[in-house]
């Protein structure tokens, strides 16, 4: 624990009797105790729909006399004790699952460096699964009681807030995130200065300062250069995420990399373990090299230090999807550097490419393999594929002997999972469920739920996502003044009792989003069935420099927008968190259809999962696993291709099929008595009860801590 704490950027005028609200909204601890929530519903339900389930801005703008008039309320009193009980409770963290590992938390500590972290949707600092991904981790380190701590930007404009034009063109728009009205809160020095750290580049020195996010019990430091004293250039340095300027990234990787080293220090931290997720933090090696030998190491003893201490998480199964960086710019930012570890230019660059003639780039996810002694894919398929594509840097070795790893991605419960469900879940499984999620045996009581009580939920949540739709259409029709045919596109004319298909996430082309309206006689014939009704929604942002993926976009859109489908085709605007909750929670199947083996893993579909909804995917990432026959859907085979037309013939006419003969017929062979299919519901069980253990981030974040963390902290 560091003994600098973030200073809170609102001095709230509460009523003495619900004062802890005040220190209670910085934790995020809210976001995921779904219950908690209620604690700003019942002041003010509307107000907490204004603005977007953010309680700093909450206390903010709440009505005064409304709140002296609800301390008068014993029941809501009551409620404010236990959920701060809980909070508090929790917070202090006795007889954590890691110290129950017999590890003193006070002599440890472990790093975690990533470049996103999607934590919640008024924190947009992230931009899809690996930021979710690294949220997750957060907030399981916490649940799990590691002495864990982790770093990563506050991009002051967060990602970018996505709009589709009437021809399906994605306009991307950018805002200034206002702090005081976010769960951050900056570091300051004894002195009450502002706490900044300051990173050489190239001639110039590049001062951040720190922010303090509170995630239950972890704390998570953010980066941000916008201080005085940086040029105005720099000051933006860290305002977006991925930039495709090469040299505002490799900037920005420096300061997150080598500056979040040295703000680690500067909070008094030592960890012992130093996990990179992905290679964008993997500068950090480098800075440790150089601290090493400032102790007094030589080179090589100072990288098999570094080497002892890193594990490196690696999501990228193709090689063009790399981070890496041109010879020139490494020149630039790199040339006073390497004199000072003892090293000539050509040792410098063969510490991140794969050999002197294997071309002119300085590899990040190279440096990363090198400088880490464990690493890691991120499912069974992509352990086997990363095997595959890095094994020319260890040449020596056959492909199943090169030293990389799997642990497969799972998701946060307490975050992804409907508060209907959840309660559900409460009234028939074992009441300590939340503490076994990864226990087969607890969810072996999925079966004693009624069929006929976990329809109503699945229901209610399917209502919930086609009144939050039309609440959104009316608000563009209202607002933005958007054409007539964009509210039907938003989804105006969606039946809540249809078979509704989801598919969102980032269009980048391997993902084939427009796969399912290849054939769109094929497809209008299935949907337009007047009995057996089928709808298909779309969300997804696209990396604004990703011209290909924007065409995508706007290909989809096109066909969304046609009459013909009857406004059975939906897309969504604006993909995030939120969005994301609603649809893998409202909706019945999860469609995912990437060319394998491109989806390292994918978490979406366990999001959907737990919350009864049945996937329907290509197998590949975790569905590759986590299928087993009679849980879900597989689209395609357990099989490589070279040729990609092939492949996508030969999953398009899978997909179908399965839609057509089994999906479709399933969902809608029902008693008239209910409307249920006893048939589909034996799929949503299974789905459940099978996925649900595996897929969740609990397991996840014990397989790291039992097969990397520990081992390191016992070396
Ligand atoms: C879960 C999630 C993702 C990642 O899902 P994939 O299955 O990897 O595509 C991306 N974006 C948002 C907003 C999410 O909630």
């Amino acid at each position: 624990m560091s003994k600098f704490k973030g200073i809170y950027q609102n001095n709230f005028q509460l009523p003495e009797e619900i004062s802890r609200l005040g220190e209670f909204v910085y934790n995020l601890w809210w976001v995921w105790v779904k219950e908690s929530q209620k604690l700003f519903t019942e002041i003010d339900p509307h107000l907490w729909e204004v603005v977007n389930h953010n309680p700093i801005k909450f206390l903010r703008d709440v009505d005064q006399d409304r709140l002296n008039e609800i301390v008068k309320d014993p029941r809501y009193l009551n409620y404010y004790y236990d959920v701060i009980k809980e909070f508090d409770e929790y917070m202090a963290g006795d007889n954590t699952w890691f110290e129950q590992k017999c590890l003193k938390k006070d002599k440890n500590t472990i790093a975690y460096f990533s470049s996103e972290f999607g934590l919640h949707e008024t924190l947009p600092i992230y931009a899809g699964g690996l930021g979710i991904l690294s949220g997750d981790h957060v907030k399981a380190a916490s649940d799990l009681g590691l002495p864990f701590v982790a770093i990563g930007f506050f991009y002051t404009q967060g990602y970018f807030t996505q709009r589709i034009s009437e021809d399906g063109w994605q306009e991307a728009s950018q805002v200034e995130l206002k702090f005081e009205e976010l769960p951050v809160s900056p570091i300051r020095e004894e002195n009450g200065e502002l706490m900044t750290i300051s990173v050489e580049m190239a001639g110039r020195e590049i001062k951040a300062r720190l922010w303090e996010v509170r995630v239950g019990r972890i704390p998570l430091y953010l980066l941000d250069t916008d201080v005085e004293g940086n040029t105005q250039e720099d000051r933006k340095l860290t305002a977006r995420l991925y930039s495709s300027d090469l040299d505002l990234r490799i900037s920005q990787e420096i300061v997150l990399g080598m500056g979040g080293v040295k703000a680690l220090r500067k909070l008094g931290y030592d960890p012992q373990v130093w996990h990179m997720n992905e290679g964008h933090s993997a500068f950090l090696t480098i800075e440790q090299i150089r601290e090493n030998m400032q102790a007094g190491m030589s080179y090589e003893e100072a990288v098999d230090k570094a080497k002892a201490n890193n594990v490196f998480t690696t999501h990228t199964p193709v090689p063009a999807g790399n981070d890496e960086f041109p010879k020139w710019l490494i020149d630039k930012y790199f040339s006073k550097l390497w004199p000072k570890l003892g090293l000539t230019r050509d040792e410098f660059f063969d510490l991140a490419s794969a050999g002197r003639d294997w071309g002119e780039v300085f590899s990040m996810p190279i440096l990363a393999f090198r400088m880490s002694n464990r690493a890691n894919g991120v499912s069974e398929l992509h352990g086997h594929v990363a095997r595959k594509m890095w094994n020319h840097l260890w040449p020596e070795l056959k492909e199943e002997d090169v030293p990389i790893g799997h642990i497969t991605n799972g998701v946060h419960t307490g975050t992804w999972l409907a508060r209907r469900m959840k309660t559900l879940f409460n009234q028939y499984l074992p009441s300590d469920w939340m503490e076994r999620l990864d226990d087969d045996a607890v969810w072996q009581a999925v079966s004693n739920i009624p069929d006929g009580e976990l329809w109503d939920v699945r229901r209610h949540l399917k209502r919930a996502l086609a009144s939050y739709l039309r609440d959104r259409a009316r608000n563009q029709w209202v607002g933005d003044g958007v054409h007539p045919v964009q509210v039907v596109a938003a989804g105006a004319l969606m039946d809540p009792y249809a078979l509704t298909i989801g598919f969102a996430r980032r269009f980048a082309t391997y993902k084939r989003a427009g796969l399912i309206l290849n054939d769109m006689d094929r497809l209008l014939n299935m949907i337009n069935q007047p009995n057996k009704p089928v709808q298909i929604i779309f969300a997804g942002k696209s990396h604004p420099a990703d011209k290909p993926g924007k065409m995508l976009i706007q290909e989809v859109y096109r066909k969304v927008k046609s009459s013909e489908n009857g406004g059975r085709l939906i897309f969504l605007e604006d993909y995030d968190m939120n969005l994301g909750r609603y649809l893998t929670q409202g909706v019945d199947v999860w469609l995912n259809t990437p060319r394998r083996p491109n989806e390292a893993s994918g978490t979406s579909g366990q999001k959907a999962a737990m919350n009864g909804v049945i996937n329907f995917s290509i197998l590949d990432g975790w569905w590759r696993e986590g299928y087993n026959g009679e849980n879900g859907w597989a689209i395609g085979q357990d099989k490589d291709y070279t040729d990609h037309d092939e492949q996508d013939r030969d999953d398009l006419s899978s997909l179908y099929d399965l839609l057509e003969n089994e999906i479709i017929p399933l969902y809608y062979n029902t008693r008239a008595l209910d409307n249920m299919s006893a048939g589909w519901m034996k799929y949503v069980k299974s789905s459940i009860q099978t996925l649900t253990p595996k897929y969740n981030i609990r397991r996840m974040v014990k397989d790291y801590t039992e097969g990397y963390y520990i081992p390191v902290l016992k070396e």
